[in-house]
């Protein structure tokens, strides 16, 4: 059974003037689309054809012979949870979370500045992430190219991609300025 590439939670348009609709139209269209076609080429006639992509992410990791399949099936579920890790609406964050942020990060603010070290201290391709271990002790993390932390037992709360592409049409090589902008008017947590 093919995977299918979710509909954005939003118009292309939604995010401006913070992410324009060109960005998203390239992003979401182009790289989301090919990372989800890719993996269904890729599966097709394997043992990963009917595996969810939780199942494909972490039978696929660490393994040589399936870091293709790896790759576009780490990046089909990162990009599906990024878009919903952004809103241009409600910022509240929700009250049991940010009780939880406090506790771990000692402060909202510090939570967000430690988010965004992560974020621009990632060298190359990547991603920033909150997420909560399995005790429900929450932290910011960064990961290399596909890598997620699906494939290590942790529980995204929330994203920012910083590929190159996603920012270069509008911030070009301002990496900090992207991330800075989506930790104060997009950033949504799925708690
Ligand atoms: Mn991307």
């Amino acid at each position: 059974m093919a995977f299918v590439l979710e509909a954005l939670p939003y118009a292309e348009n939604a995010l401006e003037p913070y992410i324009s609709a060109n960005t998203i139209s390239f992003h979401y269209g182009k790289h989301h689309r090919a990372y989800v076609d890719n993996l269904n080429k890729l599966i097709a006639g394997t043992k990963f054809e009917n595996m969810s992509l939780e199942e494909i992410i972490k039978e696929a990791y660490g393994k040589a012979e399936y870091t293709g399949i790896f790759n576009n099936a780490a990046q089909a579920w990162n990009h599906a949870f990024f878009w919903k890790s952004m809103s241009a609406g409600d910022k509240t964050v929700p009250a049991e979370l940010k009780a939880k942020i406090e506790r771990d990060f000692g402060s909202y603010d510090k939570f967000c500045e430690a988010f965004l070290e992560v974020a621009v201290s990632q060298f190359g391709s990547g991603w920033a992430w909150l997420v909560e271990d399995k005790d429900g002790k929450l932290s910011v993390l960064k990961t290399s190219n596909a890598d997620t932390p699906i494939a290590h037992g942790l529980k995204p709360l929330t994203t920012v991609d910083v590929w190159e592409h996603a920012y270069y049409l509008d911030y070009q090589n301002r990496r900090a300025d992207f991330v800075k902008t989506f930790i104060i008017n997009l950033m949504k947590f799925n708690a």
